[in-house]
Formats: structure tokens, C-alpha cells, sequence
């Protein structure tokens, strides 16, 4: 064991006190590598009863002064992107160059902040009758926590810590127990960067930090990502106990390869997105269609790609894709394979068979793998595996594709890639989905938009970052006003128009 890691309550690290804790392995050799303490319920409260605390204070620095604390934030990530990134590496596994655009993503969002003295400006009406005025401002809603998954460990506390703070609430992070290095990091940087003390908590944890956030009376809004079972757990528990939810879950991204579309781009975009980081990412490509007669040739071409993937360490710079993060997960991910054999697709790279050579045993590594002939009720098409697996099904015409895509029951992102501009449209205007790539397999908005999927990939009407944030983490005042002069008109009892 090399480490330990504790949580970040009212300004420092505490060791955890439960006597719980989890194991972090070391994806790519195997090893566990450290402990993480999983935080009691009385914990949690610590966490909170700081937040609480800060609040008042917090709410009330001016916008302008919270902003140049984003700034010195942005400064400071910077200056610490290679610390992160080798955090990213060692607990997560995905290669030095993927965590490095996991953190410049997060750090959009910190740019983004930088604005909030703009994005927090009111609306003002004049003369809404006579002599009245009326304007509207957001104000922060309290203590706000969020709740992160394990694929990002940078970027995803990224997508809503800094517009959650520079809108003037407080917060309390609970990252993932599998690799939560990169938070507690992030809250030395922030706090190092001027944000006060109890602003930015982090708890570590499990199931029962995440049970007593989401019944905290005194916590406002709940973001949380993860999968669908525990997304939909969280949004209903927060909604019972009165809090704002936005529970993002998981995905099944479909790309739909149309007979126009130039062949080895959509290759190259697929190979991207189905196996970068393993596959472990909530716009993975993790599911291909091919339309008409266009299924040998782009089978023939992904098999080619597959088979040249450079799977290593991620620390490795020759690597191209490092393993997945735990065990247990690499375990689930081989019983897809397993079961997908079992369900009668054809299988035409078996990822397995790098594990079989030995050379790279000791970590969690398997191989990108593809399934042709794949049918909708199998469960390598129904499911999300979130590994380095892509089944290709095929259909015969556009129609059957769309249908394809909007029947599954996910719609997180979706691709087109055609040369059509009638049909990437068409497709555009029709899909299911959140977010639409046209010839483009991860169409992730950038921080000024907003990610959220449609179906069971999102649960609650917000989407996250961007403006969506800003909105989520503040409620709206709106003030009306008259400062009357001269003869009093004496009582009226009608309801008061602007006429
Ligand atoms: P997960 O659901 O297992 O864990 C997410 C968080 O919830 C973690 O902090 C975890 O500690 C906590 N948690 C786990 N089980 C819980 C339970 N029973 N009760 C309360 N809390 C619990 O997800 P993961 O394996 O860490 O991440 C992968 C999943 O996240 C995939 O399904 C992926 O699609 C999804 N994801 C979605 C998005 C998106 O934007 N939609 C982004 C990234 C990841």
C-alpha cells in the first residue's frame, strides 16, 4: 500500500474516521496501490455543516472578486496539468494523452467560470406600468453537492465545481471511490487559489455518503453522473427529499454509416470512439450500423484498425489504449464477450486473446473486440458494456437505422456519417439523442453549450455546464418596484394589471 487518501472538510485533508475503506488498484499492473476512506454519515454532516457555514459569507464576495479567484484557479491548473494527468494515468489507466484531454475539457469549464460576472447579470424591465420597474436576478441556492463516476476523475467534478462556486454556493464533491486522487487535488488547487475555506469539501465513499447527501436537509441540489440504476436511485430519492436533481446516466451510442459516407474517415472516427479509453466513456461509439450494402467493407476496415491497437500502460507513450479500471470490471466486460459468442454474433477480433498471450496479465488489459451481425435483442447490443467492444449491426435502409437508434433506451449522443446534407439533417432533426455528431463520433459540447442525453441517459429537465449550469445552481428573484409621489389613489382590491 503506498498511499491513503482521506477527505478535503472546511479547508485541509482529514484521515477518514469510519474504519471503512476501499482499495485503489493500479489498472495497468494490477496492484492495489492504495486505500481511500470511506466516509461515515456523521462525515458527510462535517462536510455540510462547513459548507453551511461558508455560505453566507461566499454568497456575498463580490461576483467580480469570485471571478478573479476562477482566474487564479485557471493559473493554477496549468500549472499543475502534469501532476493531474499522471493522477488521471495511475488510478484510472486511460494513455497520458486521453487524461490530457479529459483535463483541458475540465478546464473549459473553469474558462467558462471566468465569466460569471457576465452570465449573472440580471434582465431589467422598465416601466412594466406606470412608474413600476422590474428585474430579475439569480442568487445561489446554498449548499450543493455532486456526486462523480469513475471515467473522468478530472474533468467530470470539473463540469459543475466551478459554476457551482462562482455562482456563490458551497459545495461538497463525493468523487468516485475508484479514483479519487484527482479531486482531493483539485481542492488543495482551489483552495490554494484563494476559494475559503469550507467552499470546496470532498468526502470519499460509497453508498452511504451518497444515501446521506441525498437526505441532508440542509444540501439544496444534487448533480450526479454515473449509470442509469444508480442515476435513477438518486433522482428520485433527491426529488422525495425536496432537492433540485440532475442525474446524468448511461449510454449507447449509436453511429450510423450510411453507403455515401467516405469509408476509412468513418473507420478512423469509430476506432476513436469506440476504444479510446477502453471504452470507457459515456459518448464511446459503442454501437455501428451499417446501412445497405456498406457492412463488409466497413467490417473489413475496423478489423484492420482493431487489430493494429497499441494496448500498454498508459504512462507508455506508444500506448493507444490502457486497461480498464478495475478487476471486477474487466471481468463483466469479458462475460459480454462471452455471452455475446453464446447469443450467435460473429466474432471478428476477440479481445480476450491479448490477456491469453500473457505478456500483459498482471494489469486489467483486454483487446478491442468486434461483433459483427449483431441483432437488437442481444444483450451486447442491448446494454452498455463500457469496454473496448463494438457490435456492428446491420440494416438495410436509413429508416431502419433511425428507428434503430431512437428504440433503444438510451439517447445520450448519436453519429451520422454520410455525405448526404439531406440525410445528416433529416437525421439530425429526427434522432433521439442529446447530442448529434454529423460525421463526428463524440460530439461533447463544449463548455458554452451543455452535455445531457435524452431517454434513460438523463433524469431532471437540466442539462449540465454552460448556460443549463449557471441555471441549475441558482433560482431566480424577481423584484417589481414603484417609488410613488403626489396624491394618494387610496385601496383597490383588483388584481394588479399593467394597464
Ligand atoms: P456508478 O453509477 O457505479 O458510480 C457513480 C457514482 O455513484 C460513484 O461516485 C459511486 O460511488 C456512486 N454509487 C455507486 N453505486 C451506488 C449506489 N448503489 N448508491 C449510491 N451511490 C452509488 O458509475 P461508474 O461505474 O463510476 O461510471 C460509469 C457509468 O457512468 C457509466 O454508466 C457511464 O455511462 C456513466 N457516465 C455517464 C456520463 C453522462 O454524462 N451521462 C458521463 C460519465 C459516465
Amino acid at each position: 500500500m503506498k498511499y491513503e487518501v482521506g477527505h478535503f472538510i472546511d479547508g485541509e485533508v482529514t484521515a477518514g474516521e469510519s474504519g471503512r475503506w476501499g482499495e485503489i488498484a493500479q489498472p495497468a499492473t494490477g496492484e492495489i496501490q492504495a486505500r481511500v476512506a470511506f466516509a461515515s454519515a456523521d462525515e458527510v454532516d462535517r462536510a455540510v455543516a462547513s459548507a453551511s457555514r461558508a455560505f453566507e459569507e461566499w454568497s456575498n464576495v463580490p461576483v467580480v472578486h469570485r471571478a478573479a479567484i476562477m482566474f487564479r484557479v485557471r493559473e493554477l491548473l496549468h500549472q499543475h496539468l502534469d501532476e493531474l494527468n499522471t493522477l488521471v494515468v495511475r488510478e484510472h489507466g486511460k494513455v497520458w494523452g486521453d487524461a490530457r484531454g479529459e483535463l483541458g475539457r475540465g478546464f473549459e469549464v473553469v474558462d467558462f467560470a471566468c465569466g460569471i460576472p457576465h452570465l449573472l447579470k440580471g434582465e431589467f424591465s422598465e416601466q412594466v406600468g406606470t412608474g413600476i420597474d422590474s428585474w430579475s436576478v439569480r442568487q445561489p441556492l446554498g449548499v450543493v453537492a455532486a456526486i462523480t463516476p469513475f471515467n473522468f476523475p478530472a474533468m467530470l467534478p470539473l463540469w459543475t465545481l466551478p459554476i457551482a462556486i462562482a455562482c456563490g454556493n458551497t459545495f461538497v464533491l463525493k468523487p468516485s471511490e475508484k479514483d479519487p486522487s484527482c479531486s482531493l487535488r483539485l481542492a488543495e488547487l482551489f483552495h490554494e487559489a484563494g476559494v475559503p475555506d469550507g467552499v470546496f469539501n470532498v468526502v470519499n465513499g460509497d453508498r452511504v455518503a451518497v444515501d446521506r447527501l441525498l437526505e441532508h436537509p440542509d444540501l439544496a441540489a444534487i448533480s450526479f453522473v454515473g449509470s442509469t440504476p444508480v442515476a435513477e436511485h438518486v433522482y428520485r430519492t433527491g426529488c422525495a427529499n425536496n432537492k433540485r436533481v440532475q442525474a446524468l446516466g448511461g449510454a449507447k451510442n449509436h453511429a450510423v454509416v450510411m453507403p455515401d459516407a467516405d469509408l476509412d474517415q468513418a473507420a478512423d472516427a469509430l476506432i476513436g470512439a469506440a476504444y479510446g479509453s477502453a471504452g470507457e466513456r459515456c459518448m464511446a461509439i459503442s454501437a455501428a450500423v451499417a446501412v445497405g450494402d456498406v457492412g463488409d467493407a466497413l467490417v473489413e476496415r475496423l478489423e484492420a484498425r482493431v487489430r493494429a491497437l497499441k494496448v500498454g500502460d498508459g504512462m507508455d507513450s506508444d500506448s493507444e489504449m490502457g486497461p480498464l479500471v478495475t478487476r471486477a470490471h474487466l471481468e463483466r466486460v469479458e462475460g459480454y464477450i462471452a455471452r455475446g459468442v453464446e447469443e450467435g454474433a460473429e466474432l471478428v477480433v476477440d479481445g480476450r486473446e491479448l490477456r491469453a498471450g500473457g505478456d500483459q496479465a498482471p494489469g486489467f488489459f483486454l483487446g478491442g473486440t468486434l461483433f459483427d451481425r449483431v441483432t437488437p435483442e442481444m444483450s451486447i447490443y442491448r446494454d452498455e458494456i463500457f469496454g473496448p467492444v463494438l457490435p456492428v449491426l446491420r440494416v438495410r435502409n436509413f429508416d431502419e437505422a433511425l428507428a434503430l437508434v431512437n428504440d433503444h433506451e438510451f439517447g445520450n449522443g448519436a453519429a451520422i456519417f454520410t455525405r448526404d446534407g439531406d440525410v445528416a439533417r433529416t437525421f439530425a432533426n429526427r434522432v433521439k439523442a442529446g447530442m448529434v455528431g454529423l460525421n463526428i463520433a463524440i460530439p461533447v459540447p463544449l463548455a458554452f453549450h451543455s452535455f445531457g442525453g435524452w431517454k434513460r441517459s438523463l433524469f431532471g429537465s437540466s442539462n449540465i455546464y454552460g448556460l443549463e449550469g449557471v441555471r441549475f445552481f441558482t433560482r431566480v428573484k424577481t423584484m417589481t418596484s414603484r417609488w410613488p409621489s403626489g396624491a394618494l389613489t387610496g385601496p383597490n382590491l383588483e388584481f394588479p394589471s399593467s394597464s
